[in-house]
């Protein structure tokens, strides 16, 4: 069957492949150190996909209906052959759209290679323009000027717009986002606010450290005005603003307040080949098995196709319902699904 729907009419669109689980950052909010110390037993070789198993599930994905590829993490740039594998998956016929999320530290002399590759466009994470409050969120390990250069080398090597993701923490980087925005205003780069999730069980979240996008909405539009523009495609996850004064455009990731799952189309792959249908998701389906047991493409598509038909997520929405301290599931943890 192509184009499947799932049990909400959702069809496969987008799919977020981990290359890896390692990261170079410990943001807080989603490798706390605590948790993933040096002694922290992540994945190995032998339990991670290899580039031609990613490729071949990529392919069959593709052959369902999914138009979007992204590469996440961990840190996607710390896989040394990362080069190699954006031009495999570049060349597959019928991806419309593919990219990259990055915290950046080692992007500046990768850049080149990647959009050479065939990368189209690039997501660098970045939660502040104060070195203390950047350095706090990246768990100690990031250098705001690498990242800045990063950017950078992005932007000449033609992987335009870029996009910003920051993640707003109550308390913690609220103080810093104007002064963010103003970096980027009239640099063509797209900063997204992301609201705090509770995405996996380790980064002790508290829903008194979101802020909701409404309220920082406010804010911004106070010192420049915004007005709103229409999603540019159907099931586009941020809500897109214009500054008024024609300095470019903003976005906010309202999952937690405002979530949108009626038009998720989104699947995630773990490095470890474990099919997610949702960034909540409990649990997943191992694709590796199959793959290394003999399973041909028909049966990875015949797997693929009935998870999607089976699939009935919406826990964001769910969520607004019921608190979250009041779920006990055991959430997948973010760096294992990628953003
Ligand atoms: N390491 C890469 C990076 O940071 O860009 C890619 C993987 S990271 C998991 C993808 C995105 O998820 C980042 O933009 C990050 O800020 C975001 N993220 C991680 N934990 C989050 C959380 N609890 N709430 C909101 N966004 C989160
Ligand atoms: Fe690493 Fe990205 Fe998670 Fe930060 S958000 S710890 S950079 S995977
Ligand atoms: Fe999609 Fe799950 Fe997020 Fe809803 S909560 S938008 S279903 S990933």
């Amino acid at each position: 069957m192509t184009d499947p729907r799932d049990r909400l009419g959702r069809p496969i669109r987008d799919l977020r492949i981990s290359l890896l689980d390692q990261c170079n950052f410990r943001c807080p909010y989603c490798m706390p150190a605590t948790e993933y110390h040096a002694d922290y037993q992540f994945l190995s070789r032998r339990e991670r996909l290899t580039h031609d198993e990613i490729l071949r599930l990529a392919r069959i994905a593709v052959g369902l209906g999914v138009t979007k590829l992204r590469l996440t993490g961990g840190e996607p740039l710390l896989d040394k052959k990362v080069v190699g594998l954006v031009s495999r998956l570049a060349a597959i016929e019928g991806v419309d759209d593919f990219a990259l999320t990055t915290n950046g530290m080692l992007l500046a002399p990768l850049a080149q290679d990647l959009a050479a590759a065939g990368l189209r466009r690039i997501t660098v994470s970045l939660d502040s323009m104060d070195e203390d409050v950047f350095r706090a969120m990246s768990g100690s390990r990031g250098e705001l000027g690498q990242v800045l250069e990063g950017i950078a080398a992005a932007e000449r090597a033609g992987l335009r717009p870029i996009k910003i993701n920051t993640v707003v923490q109550r308390g913690v980087n609220d103080h810093t986002l104007l002064d963010l925005l103003d970096h980027f205003r009239g640099s063509g780069h797209i900063v997204r606010l992301i609201e705090y999730m509770d995405v996996g069980n380790r980064n002790n979240w508290r829903y008194e450290q979101v802020i909701p996008s409404r309220e920082i909405l406010k804010l911004i539009h106070e010192r420049w005005p915004l007005r709103p523009v229409d999603p540019r495609y159907q099931g586009e996850v941020a809500r897109r603003y214009k500054y008024l004064d024609g300095q470019g455009e903003i976005g906010f990731i309202t999952s937690v307040t405002e979530p949108f799952c009626g038009s998720c189309s989104r699947a995630r792959l773990s490095a470890d080949g474990v099919l997610y249908t949702c960034l909540f998701a409990a649990t997943g389906t191992s694709l590796r098995e199959p793959l290394r047991s003999g399973a041909s493409d028909e049966d990875l598509a015949d797997l693929l196709t009935r998870v999607w038909l089976a699939r009935s997520d919406r826990y964001s929405e769910e969520r607004r319902v019921q608190r979250p301290s009041e779920q006990v599931i055991n959430k997948v943890e973010m760096y294992r699904v990628g953003g």
